[in-house]
């Protein structure tokens, strides 16, 4: 059986394609595009886009699904559908499971449940130390046979530099990349705002940029001395930028990612009511860092947008602001706001938008491309740009509504995912999942 995707405008920067194409698949792969009416169906099922947009898949390499362990706030097969929901056909999920996915069984088992219970593909990054505790490394070589792509004690920074670089020396004979959730422990303690003024105001602990981007120059430093590549993780400063900038200039291999809630808010939006939906870690900044990372994400300083998507039950956030676990859910909410904050508004085209959530995480994770070509696998998003709607705490697939942007009008989202030719959202609806 083949399936033909007609009339969309089909954009992929990386074959040079902005334009309305048909496109033939087959066994998951795809055969043929070309101009609308001259590609043939001999069998099967075609399906018309017109007014639509079709992408390579969207890749979200900072996601945490919660299983095993937690499953009371999201589990494999929820994430998996908010990531279809939410127009990704991909995530990659960070290793701060219970037990912390640290050992090669760890990562099977990660990977042969999400086969299981999920359409979308989903990758393992495994702990750069057992349990995360930052002391001993953990089993990197067992986990990249079972199939880990990237290594990271996301959560954490890893505080001994020793540490970080015996962990970057080893994941380098690996050729995968280590990626640094930056944050030195002695100085940001228990801060839980951005140390300015926003912390003053709302009397809350600090936790200071310089936290953060020291942690960055000491990452970088050892990404040179290890020639491990590395990968900044949320980053949310504009010092922080200039610091992989710089690191690039001078050939190190260095990436770095940004959240939508670091793009679209900042520390302006904390007031009285100690929203705990946006204490975030790390916090969220000024609104000048937030416009720098704006600026340099369409620049093409910060290669790519990951939700960090960090679902937790209401009851968690329903503490007092000190109190609430850090994070936001994402997956269901980034692809409609980078449409309706930096496309629509003209400060970014669709093409960058391609190469920020689909292209660069790819690459990053130096896993096979994606393209709208002869010969990729049929990993694909449709969006509808035009598309009006409001994010609301009832209207999530997630398990977990702690979104901060819950009341945010936008125009703009995901209505079909293609995995490998396979459906996991048509017209809007999930399809294929099992939850
Ligand atoms: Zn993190």
């Amino acid at each position: 059986m083949a399936l033909l995707l007609k009339n969309a405008r089909c954009v992929d920067p990386s074959v040079q394609l902005d334009a309305q194409r048909d496109i033939l698949i087959r066994d998951g792969v795809i055969v043929e595009t070309g101009q609308c009416g001259t590609v043939k169906l001999p069998k099967g099922t075609a399906v018309d886009l017109a007014g639509k947009v079709l992408v390579p898949g969207l890749f979200d390499m900072h996601v945490h699904l919660r299983e095993p362990g937690y499953e009371y706030k999201e589990d494999i097969a929820s994430g998996g559908a908010a990531a279809a929901k939410g127009g990704f056909a991909a995530v990659l999920a960070m290793p701060n499971t219970k037990p912390v996915c640290d050992s090669g069984p760890r990562v099977s088992f990660l990977l042969e449940k999400a086969r299981e219970v999920t359409a979308t593909r989903v990758y393992a990054a495994g702990a750069l130390s057992v349990g995360l505790a930052g002391e001993a490394l953990a089993e990197i070589g067992d986990m990249t046979a079972a199939g880990a792509v990237a290594f990271t004690d996301d959560g954490r920074g890893v505080q001994s530099d020793g540490m970080m670089r015996r962990a970057m020396d080893y994941t380098r004979t690996f050729g995968k990349p280590v990626l640094s959730h930056c944050q030195v422990e002695s100085l940001v303690g228990s801060g839980v705002a951005n140390e300015g003024v926003a912390s003053t105001r709302l009397g809350l602990a600090g936790w200071p940029a310089a936290g953060e981007e020291m942690q960055i120059a000491r990452d970088i430093a050892l990404c040179e001395l290890t020639g491990c590549p590395l990968h900044i993780q949320h980053i949310t400063t504009a010092a922080g930028v200039e610091l992989v900038k710089a690191a690039k200039s001078r050939g190190l291999p260095v990436s770095c990612e940004v959240t939508p809630h670091h793009l679209f808010l900042s520390e302006d939006d904390l007031d009285c009511t100690y929203n705990t939906n946006l204490k975030m870690n790390p916090p969220l900044r000024t609104a000048a860092d937030a416009q720098a990372l704006r600026a340099a994400l369409v620049a093409g300083d910060i290669d790519c947008i990951a939700t960090d998507h960090a679902p937790h039950a209401a009851h968690e956030k329903a503490l007092e602001f000190e109190l609430a676990p850090f994070g936001t859910t994402g997956l269901e909410t980034a692809l409609g706001l980078v449409l309706t904050e930096l496309v629509a508004t003209g400060q970014m085209d669709l093409s960058t938008l391609v190469e920020r959530m689909s292209h660069a995480p790819r690459r990053i994770l130096n896993l096979p491309p994606v393209q709208l070509a002869a010969g990729s696998s049929a990993d694909l998003t449709v969006i509808d740009l035009e598309l009006p709607w409001q994010v609301e705490a009832d209207g999530f697939v997630s398990k977990s509504a702690n979104s901060a942007f819950i009341g945010r009008q936008l125009k703009g989202r995901a209505t079909d995912v293609y995995v490998a030719g396979y459906a996991s959202l048509k017209k809007g609806e999930l399809v294929g999942e099992s939850c």
